[in-house]
């Protein structure tokens, strides 16, 4: 049986789809966006996160690992990522929980059931998203979706469209909502900033339009990230895309924040936004404008939080 391999399950969500929601975030990711809110689901492997504050610096962690990837001196714990095969023998010698585990496989009907649970709050609107990461590069994406679908439960995947079509295809019927996101227009922009280009996502874009326009749910996504995907020439390429491809029920222009910093900490990596400050609200009605003036579909909107100030 196809396992599915995890991050988190997040429960009463409000910002992954309609009403309320139970999310579960998938690891591994096709693409590595510089901005991104989860970095540890970028990697399909087990990686392991050291903790600071519950680090008593007691050494049981010392010479555990088989592969020579966790030090220790002064500042704290140290993992070299190139060498860490993340089997998290060293989070197993840990007496405080200080070193953790980012990663947990279990079967499709088993995540089935413990998503179920939460069905007396999702009401009319809410239901289970499926996020990460990228769920539909895991073929347990599929059966999830199929036992929650008999289940009655409503189903949305977050994806960043940059998946093989069959992939898309598969889960398409057995998904109410998609949360495509489109990112930057211009190709070459992309490439730098997520590490891949954009042609498939565009072509599945059109896959997904075409569902819509069955009865399916497509609701577009902008993430605004000061310096790579803020133009205004960037949302009127987007805008412009969306209406002619038509189909979409929503775009929302997501602001950057970067309550995420921690995570980059836990990871070693130095982040090149974790300095950036929140979208100004002026900003954001000048590209809220810009993406309206489009006519990209009915129901534009902003979302996230903003600096009131400027
Ligand atoms: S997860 Fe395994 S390989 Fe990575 S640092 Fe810990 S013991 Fe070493
Ligand atoms: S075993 Fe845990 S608490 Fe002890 S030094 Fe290592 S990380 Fe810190």
């Amino acid at each position: 049986m196809t396992k599915i391999r995890y991050l988190d399950i997040q429960r009463m969500s409000s910002e992954d789809g309609p009403g309320l929601r139970t999310t579960i975030f998938f690891k591994g990711c096709s693409l590595a966006c510089a901005w991104c809110h989860n970095p540890e689901s970028i990697a399909k492997k087990f990686q392991v996160h050291w903790l600071e504050s519950r680090c008593i610096g007691c050494g049981s962690c010392d010479n555990v690992c088989p592969n020579q990837a966790l030090s220790r001196d002064e500042t704290g714990v140290h993992i070299d990522r190139r060498l860490c095969a993340g089997c998290c023998t060293c989070v197993a010698a840990c007496p405080t929980l200080a070193l953790e585990c980012k990663g947990i496989d279990a079967e499709p009907e088993e995540l089935c059931r413990e998503l179920v649970k939460d069905r007396a709050y999702f009401g009319r609107d809410g239901g289970v998203t499926l996020s990460g990461g990228e769920a539909l590069l895991q073929d347990g994406a599929v059966e999830l979706l199929r036992l929650l679908k008999a289940e009655g439960i409503q189903t949305a995947v977050d994806t960043c469209g940059n998946v093989f079509t069959e992939q898309l295809q598969a889960a398409l019927p057995y998904t109410d909502i998609l949360l495509y996101d489109l990112k930057i227009m211009n190709d070459a922009e992309h490439q730098r900033w997520t590490g891949r280009g954009n042609a498939m996502i565009l072509r599945n874009l059109g896959v997904a339009a075409l569902w819509a326009k069955g009865n399916g749910r497509l609701w577009i996504r902008t993430p605004i990230i000061p310096g790579a995907t803020d133009s205004v020439e960037n949302i009127r390429a987007i805008g412009d895309r969306i209406n002619a491809i038509g189909g979409a029920e929503r775009w929302e222009l997501c602001a950057f924040n970067n309550l995420c910093n921690d995570k980059y900490k836990r990871l070693d990596i130095d982040w090149a936004f974790q300095n950036t400050p929140l979208v100004s609200k002026r900003h954001m009605e000048e590209l809220l404008a810009v993406a309206r003036s489009t006519r990209a579909c009915e129901d534009i909107r902003a979302t996230g939080a903003l600096n009131e100030e400027e």
